[in-house]
């Protein structure tokens, strides 16, 4: 997921270009950390582990 441009995987700055929009839920990732964001972090790919909090 990213918060404020960065990237809370891999804590890296994610420009508009590296962005990817998850189909599921709709959040921005981080393209190179797509697979790893939708299996862990998605909340919705993940099967709702934890409520969104994030706002765009
Ligand atoms: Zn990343
Ligand atoms: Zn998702």
């Amino acid at each position: 997921m990213l918060l404020n441009q960065r990237c809370t995987t891999c804590r890296e700055r994610v420009t508009t270009t590296d962005q990817v929009k998850c189909e599921t839920c709709g959040n921005h990732l981080h393209s190179e950390c797509e697979t790893f964001e939708t299996n862990y972090e998605c909340p919705r790919c993940s099967d709702e582990l934890w409520v969104g909090a994030v706002e765009f």
